[in-house]
């Protein structure tokens, strides 16, 4: 399937700043193509240590490393101490190296609701708070019980083990987004702003408008600053002086249109880490998402994939699964 994306240029450390010398720049771009062209199984056979320590005998200057490979794995990771696998780092590194960077157009929703679009109509209901499973029946808030042939568990870590009881809850790293507009964009283009110097607590900014206008307020500028691990207090002036110096600009006259917290934004990936979490419980209860892969949407994709075939083969059924019932309506409690 075909999801508009708009691509983002290649990170910088700060504007106008090289990467190094041209030699460096040439040796860096040679490991990342290296990297783009190995496979997966590859990577993942070779020793797991906290991504941090690896990094260090990957045989660049540490000018690069340092510039360069650890803001940029910080923001893939979401991992500030890149305590992650160096197995998952060198994925999303490879992933990194093939693809470069990219927005679905139109937001993060975009994604789940085109795949939701190639289903028939009725098949999905959102809005719908499920409190218990079983392999036959799903209980709902909003719609009682649900009978069923089999029930796959699709949230995230924690409310996966609150209806699977006995799953492991991960650890995870928190995310705070800030998002601003102005009326006089940065001239930093469709970049990503990488800091390198950690001169305060923004490890990643874009003027992401400039990459996907349809986020922005109509005329105006979004730029979407994130800052990685606990945030305290206010974030907000903190950010705005960090990304007057970032920028270059005064930042003062910017409007503040939310500040997102997200205490358990992405599980923890310590070595060792699974990449190939059980997705099969039992015969008809079944478990995916991000937390039994990789702490990304590709991984929460990958485990969904391995638990519908597992669905699949367990009900012996082929291609023509696609049955839309419709949910019951039970009358809400005053
Ligand atoms: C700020 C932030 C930035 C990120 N940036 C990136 C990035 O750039 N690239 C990347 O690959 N990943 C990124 N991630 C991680 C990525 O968003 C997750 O890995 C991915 O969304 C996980 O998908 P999932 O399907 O496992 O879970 P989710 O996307 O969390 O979906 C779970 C769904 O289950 C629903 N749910 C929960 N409990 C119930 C219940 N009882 N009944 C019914 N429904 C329920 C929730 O409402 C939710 O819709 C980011 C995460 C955050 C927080």
């Amino acid at each position: 399937m075909a999801v508009p994306g708009r691509q983002v240029s290649v990170p910088r450390s700060r504007p106008g700043a090289p990467l190094g010398t041209a030699v460096d720049q040439a040796r860096l771009g040679a490991a990342l193509t290296r990297l783009a062209g190995t496979p997966a199984e590859r990577l993942l056979a070779r020793p797991e240590l906290p991504a941090g320590e690896a990094l260090a005998a990957r045989g660049l200057p540490a000018r690069t490393i340092d510039g360069f490979l650890r803001p940029l794995l910080a923001a893939l990771l979401c991992d500030p101490d890149l305590t992650t696998s160096s197995r998952c780092a060198d994925l999303a590194l490879r992933a990194f190296a093939r693809g470069r960077l990219c927005l679905p157009e139109g937001g993060a929703d975009a994604l789940p609701e085109l795949l939701a679009r190639t289903l028939p109509p009725g098949t999905v209901h959102t809005g719908v708070r499920v409190t218990s499973v079983s392999t036959t029946s799903v209980t709902t808030a909003e719609h009682g019980e649900i009978r069923c042939r089999a029930v796959l568990v699709a949230t995230g870590a924690r409310a996966a083990a609150e209806l699977l009881p006995g799953l492991r809850v991960p650890e995870f790293h928190p995310v705070t987004v800030v998002h601003h507009t102005t009326d006089e964009p940065p001239g930093t283009g469709a970049s990503l702003l990488l800091d390198a110097d950690l001169g305060g607590p923004v490890a990643h900014t874009a003027v992401v408008s400039q990459v996907d206008p349809t986020r922005a307020p109509a005329g105006r500028a979004l730029v979407s600053s994130t800052v990685l691990g606990r945030s305290a207090g206010d974030v907000d002036t903190a950010v705005r002086m960090h990304l007057a110096r970032l920028y270059g600009v005064s930042t003062a006259r910017w409007e503040t249109l939310a500040v997102h917290r997200t205490v358990e934004a992405v599980p923890a990936m310590r070595p060792p880490h699974d990449l190939r979490r059980p997705v099969r419980l039992i015969a008809g209860l079944y478990v995916c998402g991000d937390h039994r892969d990789t702490s990304t949407v590709q991984g929460a994709l990958h485990s969904g994939h391995r638990a519908s075939a597992a669905i699949l083969t367990d009900l012996g059924a082929g291609r023509s699964m696609h049955v839309a019932d419709p949910v019951p309506t039970v009358p809400r409690a005053a």
